[in-house]
C-alpha cells in the first residue's frame, strides 16, 4: 500500500500558502482533497517502476476530508477513468476520512475582471496559444497558471511574463505555484520515469485556481500533433509509451471529474488541437520574435543547451523553419539534420517521424483515411468512439467536423515534414517517401 506520509513534492502547506497569498480565495475542503488525491496518484506513479509489462496494478488509498463525496459512484468512476486512460494502469481506489484542518484565510482577489484562466509553461505552444487567445478576447485579464517544478523554469517564466507585459500591459497575470521536488525524498534508481500522471498536477491546479476566480473553464495550449500523439511512434511497445499528457480524451475525462466532484459544469478546453506547432506560430507576430527565443522545448534539458535530437527539439526546429522563424532557433548540442554524431540513437526521433509520415501517407491513399488513422493510432477500440465526442468538446467544435479537422491536421504535418526532410542528410539520400 502506498505510504501517504512520504514528503516528495515541496511541502503542501507551503503550496497552499502560496495559492492563498496569491489569490486570497475561498479554499474549500474539496479543493484540498482534490490536490491531495492528484498528489497521491503522482507519488504512487513515480514510486512503482514499470517492469517487463507496461501496465501495473495500483492500489491507492486516499485520505480525504469528504470521503462520502469521493466514494460516490460518479466521482470514483470519473477518477478511475482519468487514471486508466492517462497511465494505462488498472487501479483500486479507496477513500478514508481525515481530520479537516481549519479553512485557510479568505479575502479579496488580487486580479480584477479575470476573463480566462490558462495553463502556462515556458514552451513554444504555451506562448503562441496565449498570444492568440489574448488577441481574440478583446478585453479582460488572463490568469496564466504555472506549476513550477524547476527553479530555472521559474526564471524563464518571469522573463516571458515581463515581455508579455510590454505588449499586453497588465492583461496577463502570472500565477506561479512552486511544485519543487523535495531533495530528501528522491527514490534514486527505483523511480518510474514515464510519470504519466504529471499532467494531473497541472490540470488540478488550473481547475482549483479557476474556481477561486469563479471561472468554469481552463484553457490549455498545445498543438494537435502532440495532443493526439499518433501515429508517429511506429512499434507496438512505443504505442504503449505514448504520452497522453494533454490528450483530448484526458481533458474530457478530467472535465467530467471536476464537474461531478464540485457538482457544477467545468471544462478544460484546447483551442488549438487542430493546429500544428508551426501553425500556432502563425499567431506570433514578427515583433514577438524575441519572446519565442525565451521559450524552451527540449525534453532532455530544461535548463542548459537543448539536446537537438529529442522529440521536443526536432518538432521545434521543424516548426520554426516552416513558420520562417529560423532566426529564433536554439543552438543545439546535436544537429539532427547533419546527423554528424556517430550515436545512431540520436537519429531515432527523425526516423520515427519518417516512418510515421510514411504510414500517414498510406492512410490518405485508402478509401477511408480516418478509419485507417484510427487503426494506427494506438487508441484502444473501446475509446475510439469517445475520441470524437471528447475532441468536439475540448475544441468547442461540432462533432461532425472533428474527423475532417483531424485529417487536415495530419495532412498539414506531412507538408511540414516534407519541408524539412531534404535537409536531413541521412534521409535525403534514401528514396522519397
Ligand atoms: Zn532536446
Amino acid at each position: 500500500m502506498f505510504n501517504l506520509d512520504i514528503e516528495y513534492l515541496a511541502d503542501d502547506q507551503a503550496i497552499w500558502q502560496e495559492i492563498v497569498s496569491q489569490t486570497l480565495g475561498n479554499i474549500t475542503p474539496l479543493m484540498l482533497d482534490l490536490w491531495d488525491v492528484v498528489r497521491t496518484i503522482y507519488l504512487s506513479d513515480v514510486r512503482q517502476k514499470r517492469l517487463t509489462e507496461w501496465t501495473r496494478h495500483m492500489e491507492m488509498k486516499f485520505q480525504v476530508r469528504q470521503p462520502d463525496v469521493w466514494r460516490t459512484e460518479k466521482v470514483s468512476d470519473a477518477l478511475r477513468s482519468v487514471v486508466s486512460f492517462a497511465m494505462r494502469d488498472s487501479c483500486d481506489l479507496s477513500f478514508v476520512g481525515r481530520k479537516a484542518e481549519p479553512i485557510l484565510a479568505t479575502g479579496a482577489f488580487p486580479f480584477n475582471a479575470v476573463s480566462a484562466v490558462c495553463l502556462f509553461s515556458d514552451g513554444l505552444d504555451s506562448l503562441s496559444g496565449l498570444i492568440a487567445s489574448i488577441e481574440q478576447h478583446k478585453s479582460g485579464n488572463f490568469v496564466a497558471v504555472s506549476g513550477i517544478t524547476q527553479k530555472q523554469v521559474h526564471g524563464r517564466i518571469k522573463k516571458l511574463h515581463k515581455q508579455l507585459e510590454v505588449f499586453f500591459g497588465d492583461r496577463v497575470k502570472s500565477q506561479t505555484i512552486p511544485l519543487y521536488r523535495d531533495g530528501r525524498a528522491k527514490f534514486e534508481g527505483v523511480e518510474e520515469d514515464s510519470q504519466r500522471s504529471r499532467s494531473f498536477l497541472y490540470l488540478a491546479l488550473g481547475a482549483i485556481i479557476a474556481k477561486l476566480y469563479g471561472i468554469d473553464q481552463v484553457e490549455t495550449y498545445e498543438n494537435g500533433i502532440e495532443m493526439f500523439s499518433f501515429p508517429l511512434k511506429p512499434c507496438p511497445e512505443d504505442l504503449l509509451r505514448q504520452s497522453r499528457a494533454m490528450h483530448p480524451i484526458l481533458l474530457y475525462r478530467m472535465s467530467e471529474l471536476i464537474s461531478v466532484l464540485f457538482e457544477e459544469p467545468f471544462r478544460f478546453i484546447a483551442p488549438y488541437a487542430f493546429r500544428t506547432k508551426a501553425e500556432m506560430l502563425g499567431f506570433v507576430k514578427p515583433e514577438h520574435k524575441h519572446l519565442v527565443e525565451l521559450t524552451q522545448s527540449c525534453m532532455n534539458s530544461r535548463t542548459g543547451q537543448s539536446c537537438g535530437h529529442c522529440e521536443g527539439c526536432v518538432l521545434r526546429r521543424l516548426s520554426l523553419q516552416y513558420a520562417t522563424f529560423d532566426s529564433c532557433e536554439d543552438s543545439y548540442k546535436y544537429d539532427f539534420c547533419s546527423g554528424a554524431d556517430p550515436d545512431s540513437k540520436k537519429k531515432d526521433v527523425a526516423y520515427a517521424l519518417e516512418c510515421g509520415v510514411y504510414r500517414l501517407k498510406k492512410c490518405y491513399g485508402t478509401e477511408n483515411p480516418f478509419a485507417e488513422l484510427m487503426r494506427i493510432s494506438g487508441l484502444e477500440h473501446s475509446v475510439r468512439g469517445e475520441l470524437l465526442t471528447a475532441t468536439a468538446a475540448v475544441t468547442q467544435t461540432d462533432k461532425s467536423l472533428v474527423q475532417l479537422n483531424i485529417l487536415r491536421l495530419y495532412e498539414q504535418f506531412i507538408r511540414e515534414w516534407e519541408g524539412i526532410r531534404p535537409q536531413i542528410e541521412f534521409l535525403a539520400t534514401r528514396n522519397n517517401l
